[in-house]
């Protein structure tokens, strides 16, 4: 583990940690959660694949992640990247210094719910590791590729050239690293199309040509798009004045109710868990038939609207929690599709289980895969990288200043 990475991902009350070797064979990973709580605890596994919990009552960012890396200071890491979900206009992961932390925090406007934890998160590595190179590694990033036809809203130019408002799209992470992994898979990919579909608590598609995404669902915030756990993606933008108007809401409480309380989790008035609502479909609630009957629908409408910005469909990549574990999400979206040309394998979807990869398409047509995203040793991947073009950076500029 001594060229080993550590990846952060900081959330507001939470800490994904990730020890991960530079082949992402071996990995320690776990997660922070409840901090600033009495129930404040890590939860993890070890090298050896040992079990680990820990109390640490009322710790914080910080005080986690000391405990956090004093537990892995006998595999020192070479580097710390950290996930951040908005990067504004940066385009690629950069080296954390003083002007790129300063872009990240004029970036929190478009993503207030999480740059200021990532921030938090950062602030304290570097006081820990002033050492260690660190690395942000954006969610925007991969998307910064979408030509402008992809990217601007129709609303007037002042508000993208003064204000940033511009669709961004996340999840980058993710469909970078499935892309590409199935590209390998698929051997003959790298030059053509696909389509990937992220499906989580959040949820996000994305088309991707000859390597560079073109076209993604999500927008200025992560709530653009498909049909979420508890987000509303598309609605119609006239839907706050409408409950401004009729029903006094600010536009707080509106935010809220489309981040919070709406999704799967608003159309079944049940749950915001695929896996809950399956079950409960399966028993007749007719609310989870319909919420997860919309989410199929939306997340076809969407894949449909993405792949315009395709010259041509090779394959299609399911991935996330949804994407991975559901044969039958899998398997229904792709009923809305049938003029495009898939052919499901029904016996080898019902196959795939958790944590495994696959092709599930009969041999014809655009291919099908599902598989299991990794944004942890992409992350480490891309921080390797950037801190492997730092280091020689800082090698050349040494043998400059050598004296003649
Ligand atoms: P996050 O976006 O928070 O990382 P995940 O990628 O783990 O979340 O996805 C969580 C979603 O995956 C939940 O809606 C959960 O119900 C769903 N899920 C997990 N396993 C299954 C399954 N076997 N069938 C259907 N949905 C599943």
């Amino acid at each position: 583990m001594s060229t080993s990475v550590l990846v952060i991902n900081c959330g507001s009350s939470s800490i994904k940690y990730a020890l991960i070797s530079e082949q992402a064979k071996d990995r320690i990973y776990g997660l922070a959660e409840n901090l600033g709580s009495a129930d404040a605890r890590i939860k993890g596994v070890t090298i050896g694949g040992q079990p680990l919990e820990l109390s640490i009552p009322h710790a914080d960012h910080e005080q986690a992640l000391e405990t956090i890396l004093s537990r892995l200071s006998q595999y020192k890491p070479q580097a710390i990247g950290h996930r951040v979900v908005h990067g504004g206009t940066l385009t690629k992961a950069e080296l954390l210094t003083d002007t790129i932390v300063e872009r990240i925090r004029e970036a929190t406007p478009l993503a207030p719910l999480h740059n200021p934890a990532h921030l938090v998160g950062i602030d304290a590595t570097m006081r820990l590791f002033p050492e260690l190179p660190q690395v942000a590694v954006f969610d925007t990033a991969f998307h910064q590729t979408m030509p402008a036809h992809a990217y601007r809203y129709a609303v007037p130019k002042f508000l993208y050239t003064e204000h940033n408002v511009r669709r961004y799209g996340f999840h980058g992470t993710s469909h970078a690293y499935v892309s590409e992994r199935g590209s390998e898979l698929a051997g003959n990919l790298k030059q053509g199309g696909w389509l990937t579909a992220h499906l989580g608590n959040g949820s996000s598609t994305c088309a991707i040509w000859n390597g560079q995404s073109v076209d993604t669902s999500m927008g200025l915030t992560p709530l653009e798009g498909v049909v979420m756990g508890t987000r509303s993606g598309d609605v119609d933008p006239s839907l706050h004045s409408f409950l401004a108007a009729n029903l006094g809401w600010d536009v707080y409480k509106i935010d809220r109710m489309l981040n919070k309380e709406s999704g799967l989790l608003g159309l079944s008035d049940l749950s915001n868990d695929m896996r809950t609502l399956i079950e409960a479909s399966e028993q007749g609630n007719e609310d989870a038939t319909l919420a997860i009957e919309v989410f199929c629908y939306r997340l076809a409408k969407s894949l449909a609207a993405i792949s315009c910005g395709l010259p041509r469909i090779d394959g299609l990549i399911f991935t996330g929690g949804i994407g991975e574990n559901s044969a039958y999400i899998r398997e229904k979206t792709l009923s809305y599709l049938p003029h495009f040309g898939f052919n499901l394998n029904k016996t080898q979807n019902n196959e795939l289980k958790r944590g495994t990869e696959g092709r599930i398409d009969q041999g014809h047509g655009p291919q099908i895969w599902v598989i299991p995203t990794d944004e942890e040793a992409r992350i480490a991947q891309e921080t390797r990288q950037v801190a492997a073009q730092t280091s020689l950076l800082s090698k050349k500029s040494e043998l400059a200043v050598e004296p003649a």
